[in-house]
């Protein structure tokens, strides 16, 4: 059998636009995302080649963004878990939309989302499916968004496991991921937090519930940007846990995604309490309800998670000026979004103009990734023969590059773009 290589096409020493190939005579796509920063959108290198399968690992566009765009030229054999296809869907359609309302450009069209969808075959955690010559793959949940997965390729005899986002902690809405994959000779692993590890959820629970209660008692509105997926969700399963008796209201695509979530309970914890608390909160539909929303103290969750667009503008336009008010962040900032710059400055730009915002800006680290200590028992575990680690910021990978040397003795190899890496 011939050797194995590993190409990374995006998504190497950055977060975005991941995507991988692995070549061993026959060609497998692993992800095929979409980098969303301040300079519009970046894609990853081009394919130029045909692929016996593409694997999607989740939803978010940094990791599914530009599939579609593969059925431009024919259509592509591609697996993911049911509802990891759903949302996709759901934030394709949705990139689409944007696209056409700022006259952006996008580099798919509807069809291609419709053949995409009809392309994939949804697959559960577990099931073993061979997708090419001399290869087999399997998904294991990686705990990180609804329908997550962490994929394991056998290759022959080599296997070759390749993390995606994974999250080991339970969080409200996550079991953690399923760690029991098997052995594994090679892995790619994502690498977003290899500098620092995550206060336990519960304490990062309680200073958020603090300070929305804080804001509350000084008569202020608490808007809380959250991604679309999973973290919206998850900041109404707290705020409902935690009693909050103010008006909740949930506004943007985080109301999609929640029905979609809710199609699929076995990939939650604790769905009953899930929909009970998205039963409490109210879902803005209209301008009118968005007015309500701002005419007494509540709490607002909406997108965008990094306040790059969507209904949180029009709450901050109208909210900067408050002092009683606060704008909790609940994820990761990408450098040069607004989300970085409020956090940093205090500043946000909206349509050109430059507000100071009043409010009290605070980031709580509601982190869907995997902290240092949590990777590096994953390798120690796993014991891998190589480590590739992608999907983090050049230093961060660094230092998690050092730390896994230190403690195991690995080597860890770095993958550029572009650069062919033989396994
Ligand atoms: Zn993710
Ligand atoms: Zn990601």
């Amino acid at each position: 059998m011939r050797s194995i290589s590993f190409t990374g096409l995006g998504g190497c020493n950055e977060v975005g636009r991941s995507s991988f190939l692995v070549d061993f005579g026959e060609k497998v796509l692993l992800e095929r995302g979409i980098k969303l920063g301040p300079n519009g959108s970046e894609y990853p290198m081009p394919l130029e080649t045909h692929v016996a399968a593409a694997i999607i690992s989740h939803a978010h566009l940094d990791h599914s963004g530009t599939l579609p765009h593969l059925f431009a030229e024919g259509n592509v054999l591609s697996y993911m878990t049911a509802p990891t296809l759903d949302i996709s869907r759901i934030l394709w359609f949705d990139s689409l939309q944007i696209a056409g309302s700022e006259s952006e450009n996008v580099p798919f069209s509807k069809e291609m989302i419709e053949s995409a969808a009809r392309f994939t075959l949804p697959v559960s955690y577990g099931r073993k499916l061979d997708i090419a010559k001399n290869c087999s793959m399997r998904f294991f949940d990686a705990g990180h968004i609804s329908g997550s997965a962490m994929v394991r390729l056998q290759i022959g005899d080599k296997s070759v496991l390749y993390t995606g986002d994974f999250k080991v902690e339970e969080t409200r809405l996550y079991k953690g991921a399923d760690m029991d994959v098997g052995d594994v000779d090679y892995l790619v692993m994502e690498a977003t937090y290899g500098d620092r590890n995550h206060p336990p959820r519960k304490e990062c629970e309680k200073l958020f519930i603090d300070e929305v209660k804080a804001t509350i008692d000084r008569g202020g509105w608490a808007i809380v940007p959250a991604f679309a997926v999973g973290r919206s969700q998850e900041i109404i399963d707290v705020l409902c846990e935690y009693k909050i008796d103010v008006p909740i209201y949930l506004d943007g695509m985080g109301q999609k995604a929640a029905l979609s979530m809710m199609k699929y309970p076995d990939n939650l914890k604790n769905p009953r309490f899930l929909q009970k608390a998205l039963k409490k909160a109210i879902w803005v539909k209209s301008n009118s309800v968005r007015a309500k929303a701002l005419k007494q103290p509540s709490v607002i969750v909406t997108t965008a998670g990094m306040v790059q667009g969507g209904p949180v503008l029009n709450y901050l336009k109208k909210l900067h000026n408050d002092e009683a008010s606060s704008v909790l962040l609940t994820g990761y900032q990408v450098e040069g979004t607004k989300g970085r710059g409020l956090m940093e400055t205090n500043k946000l730009e909206i349509d050109g103009k430059v507000y100071s915002v009043k409010a009290k800006v605070e980031k709580f680290d509601f982190s869907a990734h995997a902290s240092q200590q949590e990777m590096l028992q994953a390798v120690k575990k796993w014991q891998p023969e190589k480590v590739l680690l992608v999907h983090g910021d050049k230093e961060v990978i660094q230092v998690f590059r050092n730390k896994i040397m230190e403690e195991t003795g690995i080597d860890s190899i770095v993958p550029e773009a572009g650069k062919k890496i033989d396994l």
